[in-house]
């Protein structure tokens, strides 16, 4: 077809021009926008994509595993050479991945694991992040009754965090010293869901839980909620950095946010997909290990990156990186938080 026809069909279409730029197409599938987190890694994704003289395509699922999979099969008819996936949900991701290696486009599974060898995994080490929640609670709460907010079901990474906290809770529970007293899933990671959940789980023990561990900061914020409800202030950990969150570690209220630098996830989810895109060999990738540690077995080409445990000790990290303005993370501190004085 000539050039010029192919430029008016396509502009008839309505495909993206995307396609016609020079370097390579980047499409991503976010799972929901709803979530503070999601807008940094976006925007250290299409800011790497730009830079390489890349083009970033994207659609957000909205929380729908369905709509992700049409969200998937549009990004690849507007042209994308790779995708990277956030998935909704681990067992409804399987036909997104199919129809990608059908047409050859490489996959990176963005943040969740998607247990299928054609797809790269990239992700902070979700067992750590895990760890360390507990470790920090259990540092100021060795004893007592513990509830564990877990997110959704069908995120793979709320079995990763579970494991690294029951892994360091192990001996103390096996010592009689620590008790987890409830436990409950969270329908979409959604703050006012983990609310619910963490009610039931205070009414269940009339209100004798002297510890939370929540697997995010929305949720350990649904959580605060229904604790301050009944007057109480325990020690709870939570996962993302959230700038609300920060300041409750300022307040004394949140005892940990563990850090992902979603800056650092982005920019190189953005390298990843450009050097796939090109042609590299997923175990050719910069940095990539083999790892296996998904409840299938699957062998996968991974990367991991470090997180950092903030608390009212070192809360400067945060405002140092530029991830918090002093102001916002300080705001009401208490007097002995270093960075806020
Ligand atoms: C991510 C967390 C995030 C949660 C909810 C998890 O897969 O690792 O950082 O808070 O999803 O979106």
């Amino acid at each position: 077809m000539h050039k010029t026809v192919l430029a008016a069909v396509i502009a008839v279409v309505g495909f993206s021009s995307a396609a016609l730029a020079n370097g390579k197409v980047i499409g991503v599938s976010w799972s929901n926008f709803q979530e503070e987190r999601w807008k940094t890694d976006e925007a250290a994704m299409k800011a790497a994509i730009e830079a390489a003289g890349d083009t970033y395509i994207s659609a957000d699922a909205q929380l729908s595993a369905e709509k992700q999979l049409s969200d998937v099969e549009s990004l690849i008819t507007q042209g994308a050479n790779a995708l990277i996936i956030l998935s909704v949900d681990k067992d409804a991701i399987g036909p997104a991945v199919d129809k990608a290696a059908g047409e050859g486009i490489p996959v990176v599974g963005y943040d969740r694991l998607i247990e299928d060898s054609r797809a790269f995994y990239l992700t902070f080490d979700n067992k750590k992040v895990g760890s360390i929640i507990a470790e920090k609670v259990s540092a100021v709460k060795p004893e007592g009754n513990y509830a564990i907010i877990k997110g959704d079901k069908g995120d793979p990474n709320v079995g990763f965090l579970l494991e690294g906290m029951m892994e360091v809770l192990k001996p103390s529970i096996d010592a009689g010293k620590i008790k987890i007293v409830g436990e409950a899933f969270t329908d979409g990671w959604k703050p006012d869901n983990a609310q619910k959940n963490m009610e039931q789980i205070l009414t269940a023990n009339n209100n004798a839980v002297d510890a939370v561990l929540a697997e995010n900061d929305g949720m350990a914020g649904g959580a605060i909620a229904a604790l301050s409800a009944q007057g109480m202030n325990v020690p709870i950990g939570g996962q993302d950095g959230d700038l609300a969150a920060l300041n409750r570690v300022a307040r004394g209220t949140q005892t940990v946010s563990v850090w992902k630098d979603s800056r650092a996830l982005g920019k190189k989810a953005a390298e990843i997909a450009a050097a796939l895109a090109e042609g590299t060999a997923m175990d050719k990738i910069d940095g990539a290990v083999k790892w296996k540690g998904g409840a299938k077995g699957v062998e996968m080409n991974a990367v991991f990156l470090d997180p950092t445990p903030i608390t009212k000790d070192n809360l400067e990290v945060v405002i140092d990186a530029g991830h918090i303005t002093k102001a916002q993370a300080c705001e009401g501190a208490m007097a002995d938080v270093a960075a806020c004085k």
